[in-house]
């Protein structure tokens, strides 16, 4: 590698942690001063999304195009929460039992916090419509918003074949964006919550089936363990 190229990684990975040390305090002081409750988790996550960067236009990402809608999503505990909360918030009756069944129906396909079942049962995210859309789409996951590609033939080769492929990608955009969701599970573990990623489907599973892991969880009882990565 010749040395203006490392140096500039150099730097870009400077940038990054700087940008991480940043995030990592602002949250930290929001909740010390407004409590972890989940309202003040959803304003922290709408601000976090608020900071992501639009996808760069040359990205082969275009809306209808869902291959990575079939891949492993993970997430940070508050993401979920904030998700499910806002979910039963603005749907009908009707719309929560349909994805409840969904989720509850992916489940019972495999095991779905391993990257392997993914990659071979070609099972959709349970919020993918027949159209390709996501429709969760303004609070979908952050591990969701960073997720992209510059070849769309390779996200194809990965679905069709069922392997793993290295879609190739913009890493500074997918690092900085990716981030939020560790930097919650670093604050809240510091503030002594049972935090690590899980599985979104999973943990949405557990959640629908006892919607008072919530608050145990905001207790800090280690209620997700079935669902961690
Ligand atoms: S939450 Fe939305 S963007 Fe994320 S995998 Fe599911 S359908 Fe795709």
């Amino acid at each position: 590698m010749n040395k203006g190229k490392s140096d500039m990684e150099d730097r870009s990975r400077q940038l990054l942690a700087a940008h991480v040390k940043k995030a990592r305090t602002l949250l930290g002081q929001f909740l010390d001063n407004h409590g972890v409750r989940l309202p003040v988790l959803g304003k922290a996550m709408e601000e976090f999304t608020s900071g992501v960067f639009e996808l760069p236009e040359e990205a082969a990402c275009k809306a209808g195009c869902a291959y990575c809608c079939h891949l492993r999503v993970g997430v940070s505990i508050p993401e979920l929460l904030v998700i499910f909360y806002e979910l039963r918030a603005q749907t009908t009756p009707e719309g929560l039992a349909y994805f409840r069944d969904r989720i509850a129906g992916t489940e019972a396909k495999g095991n779905t916090l391993t990257e392997a079942f993914w990659h071979t049962a070609q099972a959709p995210c349970p919020f993918l419509n027949r159209q390709g859309r996501c429709l969760i789409y303004a609070i979908r996951p952050f591990s969701c918003r960073a997720y992209h590609s510059t070849d769309v033939a390779v996200c194809k080769q990965g679905y069709e074949e069922k392997c793993e492929v290295r879609v190739p990608c913009f890493p500074l955009y997918r690092a900085t964006t990716d981030m939020y969701s560790s930097v919650f599970i670093k604050v809240l573990a510091e503030k002594g919550f049972p935090s690590y990623q899980v599985g979104f489907v999973k943990g949405l599973d557990l959640l629908f089936k006892d919607d008072s892991l919530s608050g145990r969880w905001l207790e800090k009882k280690d209620v997700f363990g079935r669902a961690k990565l």
